[in-house]
Order: structure tokens, then C-alpha cells, then sequence
């Protein structure tokens, strides 16, 4: 077993020697099988949160309610959660309450797809209900029991469908694919941060196009914001030569191929409930991509958009098979005579001991020499630049 197993082991073996069962489960159970990087290892046990706790020295009560309890071990941290069903399902979204059971098979049930539903013990022994062994080898992802009554249970199962379809590079399994495709509306009910998390993981995960087709032939972009009747529009991106890695430029993609006109973009980054960092820069990709695509860009224009977002644009530029030349315009970046404000050797200060009155008309000679000084007609030099602004005085 990989090192991230063998660290947790002792947790578990802790676990049984107090009579207890304790499996490894979810997530890093299908990841080891695929060979694939495990970020994190989920524990299932028969134990109760308090019994946990009482067993371990150092745990964070981290979801008391739902049964989890995360335990610091030689470094480490587990997330321990009860063996567990869900009930009282709710408005189609998580369940309002958790009912704690004794063996791990009822809380496998509950689990979203086959590949998602495996346990192993210490021992390495794989505990597969439902075949998900035989679903990895098929490359498909299948609903736990019944697609239509698990999406009916809570609906962010089927991003979460398209967003495994899109990380692993596997197909959805037909009736789980005609499920979504007849409950798409269900994904009304859940709140928008959720499904912009599992989307954003389909959108720069290894098959994003793949999925994002399934994403607009089961009508599931319908119930997403700014998506709803613009599915011509968005039927370009299953077509791109490459889909992106980062999630600026996923957004600004979208909202590109959406055409939307820049005083929308605000409004469409809120209605996602993107972080305003995360819109600032997408506004400032996309319209620099809009510069870009119209024109060489000054070397006045690439100081001012700066290196982040130059390397942004030119990865959306890239994925959308805009032809231009990245490294004519990253030599020119990098060859610029100053890269920031800060690197001018003049300020404000400079200039009113030069003889200039405090006012607006400072700020306004100031970029003046900035844009002199980018272009390159003018060193950054403080003799330089007091000849230059004589003519001023
Ligand atoms: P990742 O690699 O993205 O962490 P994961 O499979 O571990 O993938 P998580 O969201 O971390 O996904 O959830 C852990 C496990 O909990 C899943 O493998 C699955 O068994 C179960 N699970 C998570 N969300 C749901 C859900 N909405 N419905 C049913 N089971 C779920
Ligand atoms: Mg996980």
C-alpha cells in the first residue's frame, strides 16, 4: 500500500483493537485502484464521534452533526466519519439529518456512484457492494441503486457525475446519463456555490470537453446562471483544440464564447459567486484577449496589463486557436525598460521639487513619462527625465 495508507494503518488498527470497524473509503479507495495521486484519505467507522474522540489525544470536532471528527496522528489528519444513512432528504438537496447504523454496507448505500461506493481495510482487501471494481475496468460511472431516486435525493450528484466523467476520462454509464438528461430541472434546488465547485472541476479537468458536451446534451447547463438558451454558443467548447487547466481561464473562456459585452462580466462572475479577486482578473483577461485580437499590442499596453495576466490571456488566446505569437510577446514583456510604477525613478515628489503645483496635472504628466519611459523614448533616468518635462515649466 502507498505511504499515505501505511501512515493512516495505525488509526484504524487503533480503531479495531477497541472493537470497532474501520475502513478506508471513497475516493482514495478509487484512486489507488486507478493508479492515480491520493490527496486525501476519508475514514468510515462503526465507532460514534464520542467514542472516537475518546480514543484519540487530539481531535477537531469538524462535523459532529453529520458524524465526522477529524483526528490529528503523528502529524497527519484523518477526517473519521460513522458508518451512516441519510434521511429526511429535503427540497432535493443534502439530508436535513444523519442516522447513524452499525455496518458499513448501509453506508455504503448511500454513496453517489459505484467507483465512489469501495472500502479497504488495513489488509489491503478491497470491500466492493456494487460492483465498482468492475465499473473502473469499464471506465463508467453508474449511480449507487437508482439513478433517478439517488438525483431525486440530492441533485448535485449529477455535476457531480459530469465532474468524474471530466477528472478520470471515463463514460456515464446510459441509465445513469438518461437520468440527469430527465431531472436536469432537480439542479434548481441546490445553492450555486456547489454546483460552480463541481463545474469548475469539470471545466479544467482532463476531459472537459468531453464532459461539457454531456454537461449540454442532458440539459444540465440549462439550470446554471447566464447559460440557459446559449447552448449553440457554448457547443464551441467540446470543439476547442485544448480546454483549459486554470480556472481563469475557464471563466474567461466562457465568457468569451457567451459573448458577453464587458459591462456583463460583473454580473455574470456574481451570479456564479466567483471571489472578486477571481472576477478582476478575469475582466482583465478578457479584455486584454479583446486587445489582442484586434491589434498588436504597445508595449505601453503590456506594462499596464502586466505579467499575470499577459500569461493568462496567452493561454486563453491558445485554447481558443487565436493565432498569435506568445513568445514574441513574452520577449517583449520581459524586455520592457520598467515593469512597474515603482521601478520609475521619479514620483510626484520629484516633480513639485522641479517646480510642478500639486494637483490633478501631475498624475497626468506622471503617465505621460511612465508611457515615454515603457515605449523606451525616454530613459528612466531623473536627467534624463527633468530635460523632458523643461518644456512643461
Ligand atoms: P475527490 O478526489 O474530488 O476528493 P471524492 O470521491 O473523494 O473525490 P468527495 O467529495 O471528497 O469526493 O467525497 C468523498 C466521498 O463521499 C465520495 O467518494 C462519495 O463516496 C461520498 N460522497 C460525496 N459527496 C456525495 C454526494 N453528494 N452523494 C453521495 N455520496 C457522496
Ligand atoms: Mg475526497
Amino acid at each position: 500500500l502507498p505511504k499515505i495508507f501505511l501512515d493512516a494503518a495505525p488509526v484504524l488498527d487503533k480503531l479495531e483493537e477497541a472493537g470497532f470497524e474501520a475502513y478506508f473509503v471513497g475516493g482514495s479507495v478509487r484512486d489507488l485502484i486507478l493508479g492515480h495521486h491520493i490527496h486525501d484519505i476519508d475514514i468510515a467507522t462503526s465507532a460514534y464521534p464520542e467514542e472516537v474522540k475518546n480514543l484519540f489525544v487530539k481531535t477537531i470536532d469538524t462535523g459532529i452533526k453529520h458524524g465526522t471528527v477529524t483526528v490529528l496522528y503523528n502529524g497527519n489528519s484523518y477526517e473519521i466519519t460513522t458508518f451512516r444513512t441519510e434521511s429526511g432528504y429535503q427540497d432535493f438537496r443534502r439530508p436535513d439529518h444523519v442516522t447513524f447504523v452499525q455496518n458499513l454496507s448501509e453506508d455504503i448505500k448511500r454513496r453517489d456512484f459505484t467507483i465512489n461506493a469501495l472500502a479497504m481495510n488495513t489488509r489491503g482487501e478491497i470491500i466492493d457492494f456494487y460492483d465498482g471494481l468492475g465499473d473502473i475496468d469499464k471506465q463508467l460511472i453508474r449511480a449507487v441503486g437508482d439513478p433517478v431516486q439517488r438525483f431525486h435525493e440530492d441533485a448535485l450528484r449529477m455535476m457531480r457525475a459530469v465532474r468524474f466523467m471530466s477528472q478520470l476520462k471515463f463514460k456515464l454509464e446510459d441509465k445513469t446519463e438518461q437520468a440527469i438528461l430527465d431531472n436536469h430541472l432537480l439542479l434548481k434546488n441546490i445553492s450555486i456555490e456547489r454546483i460552480r465547485d463541481e463545474f469548475v472541476k469539470m471545466g479544467i479537468g482532463s476531459n472537459a470537453r468531453t464532459a461539457f458536451e454531456v454537461f449540454l446534451t442532458t440539459k444540465l447547463s440549462e439550470e446554471v446562471p447566464h447559460f440557459a438558451g446559449k447552448s449553440k454558443l457554448l457547443e464551441v467548447f467540446p470543439k476547442l483544440q485544448f480546454s483549459p487547466t486554470e480556472e481563469t481561464s475557464l471563466w474567461s473562456i466562457i465568457i468569451i464564447l457567451l459573448k458577453l459585452p464587458n459591462d456583463k462580466i460583473h454580473e455574470f462572475m456574481r451570479a456564479w459567486k466567483n471571489s472578486n479577486a477571481m472576477t478582476d482578473e478575469v475582466e482583465r483577461v478578457v479584455s486584454f484577449f479583446d486587445i489582442l485580437s484586434e491589434k498588436t499590442p504597445s508595449d505601453y499596453d503590456l506594462f499596464k496589463v502586466g505579467k499575470t495576466t499577459l500569461l493568462n490571456t496567452i493561454d486563453v488566446a491558445h485554447i481558443l486557436g487565436q493565432p498569435i505569437d506568445s513568445k514574441v510577446l513574452v520577449d517583449r514583456y520581459l524586455a520592457l525598460p520598467i515593469k512597474s510604477t515603482d521601478e520609475l525613478v521619479i514620483d510626484g515628489r520629484f516633480l513639485i521639487q522641479a517646480g510642478f503645483k500639486p494637483g490633478p496635472q501631475l498624475g497626468v504628466i506622471l503617465e505621460e513619462i511612465k508611457e515615454k519611459v515603457v515605449d523606451g523614448v525616454l530613459e528612466n533616468n531623473q536627467d534624463e527625465i527633468s530635460l523632458y518635462i523643461n518644456k512643461y515649466l
